[in-house]
């Protein structure tokens, strides 16, 4: 890190450098803090001098969070320059290019295409009532799901690109002979959904590194012997502030009290109804446009699970359904959300953030079983 390590010698970087720009070692420690390198100036007059021009601060401006621009790294640039975004945060490109899932791992029918042709075909159908053979295979893809969220979200931490923890989600499925469910699905790109700060969900890695005081979502999903398991967290980089703790807090909180309503009989539509006056309580509000979703040999199908109250979602639940509940959750009191061009990430129209708990669940004969859930729970 430090910059005596390097052989290359930096003019000094003010513009007004009355000695001629002379190759510099003394090195400014906020930018040297802050990971940009280069702000060499020959002395102290011109140390403050880049300060007293503003371009020096600007940079300081610049890297700081929250920042509405970013200094990107060379060959990385926003493909949506003329996008108008609602908070700081853009897209970091080009993406990485596609992951091979290696031949003889088994993958769903959207694979090649991108079309999810067994999911249309059951359009319409009630809930699947699952035996206890397939009840068995949701129990192992379920864990080995919760086992690769454990792993990429131990990896979270300031300086790790989104794209990074794509790889390590990709490579932990692989490595278990399962598929990643989110890969080429509807077309995504990724393996896995990285949703940071303002982006609701369906956040597709990039380039950009998490920063101090950001919170990410990681949304992963398996495909295994013919079964998906889907489950997500929000996890803190480094230290956060009080209010997104709170959003995280707040949200775990609704996935639970949802959860301890689903029992054989129980109404998919009350489950908003223990979830929104938990959101608002806390000053928050919950997401409409995307639900919780019946999930087996398909990967999204009946029963369609929204987390609003006064919903009006059909069916109740019978011992043997799998479905998962994923509330999302956002700062204030404006649930709508607005997509990117990418036609994947969808975003807060505020700026402000947004969190999401999910966990794949089996009704049971007395109650329910958490199949993705942690050791913890
Ligand atoms: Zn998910
Ligand atoms: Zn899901």
């Amino acid at each position: 890190m430090s910059s005596s390590t390097t052989k290359d010698v930096v003019p000094c970087q003010s513009s007004a450098c009355p000695n001629g720009n002379p190759p510099s070692r003394l090195e400014c420690p906020s930018c040297n803090k802050l990971g940009i390198r280069g702000s060499f100036f020959c002395g102290q007059e011109c140390f403050k001098a880049g300060c007293r021009f503003k371009t020096h601060k600007i940079i300081h401006d610049l890297a700081k969070p929250g920042a509405k621009f970013s200094l990107l790294p060379e060959g990385v640039y926003n493909p949506f320059p003329s996008y108008s975004f609602t908070g700081s945060l853009h897209p970091w490109y080009p993406l990485s290019s596609k992951r091979d899932v290696p031949a003889h791992i088994p993958r769903p029918d959207y694979a090649v295409t991108g079309t999810p042709i067994s999911e249309v075909q059951a359009s319409g159908q009630p809930p699947k009532i699952l035996t206890p053979e397939q009840q068995e295979k949701m129990r192992t893809v379920c864990r080995l799901s919760r086992e690769v969220l454990d792993l990429a979200a131990s990896h979270v931490r300031p300086g790790v690109t989104t794209d990074e923890i794509d790889e390590i989600v990709h490579n932990a499925t692989i490595e278990r002979g399962a598929y990643p469910s989110p890969l080429n699905y509807r077309g995504f790109p990724k393996s896995v959904c990285t949703s940071v700060n303002e982006v609701i969900c369906h956040g597709i890695p990039d380039k950009r590194p998490l920063k101090e005081g950001d919170i990410v979502n990681i949304d992963v999903s398996l495909y295994y012997q013919g079964y998906h398991g889907d489950l997500n967290g929000t996890y803190p980089v480094g230290n956060i502030d009080e209010e997104s703790a709170k959003l995280i807090r707040t949200t775990r909180e609704c996935l639970d009290a949802a959860i301890k309503l689903c029992k054989p009989g129980a109404l998919f539509r009350d489950l908003g109804k223990a979830i929104e006056p938990i959101a608002k309580a806390n000053g928050c509000s919950v997401v409409r446009t995307y639900t919780g979703h019946g999930i087996n040999e398909l990967f999204h199908t009946a029963p369609n699970i929204p987390h609003y109250a006064k919903n009006k979602a059909v069916g109740s639940m019978k011992a043997g359904m799998a479905f998962s509940i994923e509330p999302m959750i956002n700062l204030g009191n404006n649930w709508a959300d607005v997509h990117w061009p990418d036609n994947w990430t969808a975003t807060t129209v505020d700026g402000k953030r947004s969190a999401q708990f999910e966990e794949t669940l089996l009704v049971t004969e007395t109650g329910v079983e958490i199949l993705t859930a942690g050791k913890a729970d």
